[in-house]
């Protein structure tokens, strides 16, 4: 029979207590209303995120004033919605490049959107790339395709980077994500987070002087903002050390042209800081 069954609830208290002592547990049972205030004071002091500093959307778009998201925190115009990724709070990682992200995403299963998919878009164009454009994730003809912005609304794509100067062997176009969503709906959340640290690393791995986010899903994945794009766009921000910008996407220029205008002045801006000559006519 079992001796601890006539034990007293206190000594078999007072026996735990030992046990816990032998095994230098002693701070474990010390005083736990104050151990839990101090567990949860430090654990968010050292978790304390540095938000990305974003000047204000009314300050001087010729102005790049931006500061990097690992220095200390500013006032934010944009509100700072997620924590880093695990990716993000971790170093870049080594003798990364675009030959190895693709083989680490594989024949990648890692969020629904894998489901219906026909061809992950991975991205394509010149690997040294002085400007990166960001979309949001393929459509139909790009998840037949497996490239990305070969549809309609990337067609007018390769009309605005020949505008700008430029060939598309010339620039790197990407997604935010990989996989087509059904219906072309907008990817969710959890989604955006599975996907984008592949996206990220491709930035690293290009190390463009400027990116173009296409729309406000990539905007919004790489300010981590859930602001209405329209506040934002044609400002430039600093995206871990590359000048960023944000513009409509060409799907939407399809649906309302009149848009064009203010994307061309956005561009205008990309093409100053990258020294670009207009072949707009
Ligand atoms: S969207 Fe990205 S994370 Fe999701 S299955 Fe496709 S490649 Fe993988």
């Amino acid at each position: 029979m079992d001796s601890s069954s006539s034990q007293t609830p206190r000594e078999k208290l007072e026996a735990w207590l030992r046990y816990c002592e032998d095994l230098n547990l002693g701070a474990f049972y010390t005083d736990r209303r104050i151990m839990g205030k101090r567990s949860i004071k430090s654990v968010a002091a050292k978790t304390a995120l540095a938000p990305i500093a974003i000047p204000p959307a009314a300050s001087a778009p010729s102005t790049p004033v931006v500061a990097s998201p690992r220095t200390a925190p500013v006032a934010s115009a944009l509100p700072i919605v997620s924590p880093a990724s695990l990716f993000e709070a971790s170093d870049r990682v080594e003798n990364d490049s675009l030959e190895r992200i693709r083989e680490d995403l594989g024949d990648c299963t890692r969020c629904r959107l894998s489901k219906q998919r026909n061809k992950i878009v991975y991205g394509s164009g010149n690997a040294r790339a002085e400007l990166v454009f960001v979309g949001e994730g393929p459509g139909h003809d790009e998840d037949v395709q497996g490239l990305p912005f070969v549809g309609r609304a990337g067609k007018l794509l390769t009309q605005m980077i020949e505008a700008m100067g430029l060939q598309r062997e010339d620039v790197y176009i990407c997604n935010v994500v990989k996989c087509r969503p059904p219906e072309n709906r907008k990817p969710e959340n959890d989604e955006v987070a599975t996907c984008s640290p592949y996206l990220f690393r491709q930035l690293d791995v290009i190390g463009p002087k400027a990116i173009v986010c296409l729309g406000a899903t990539a905007a919004q994945a790489l300010l981590k903002t859930t602001d209405s794009i329209s506040r934002f766009r044609g400002t430039w921000f600093d995206y871990r050390g590359t000048k960023l910008m944000a513009t409509y996407h060409p799907a939407y220029l399809l649906r309302n042209p009149a848009a064009k205008s203010e994307v061309w002045k956005d561009l205008q801006e990309v093409m100053a800081l990258l020294g670009l000559k207009s072949k707009k006519t």
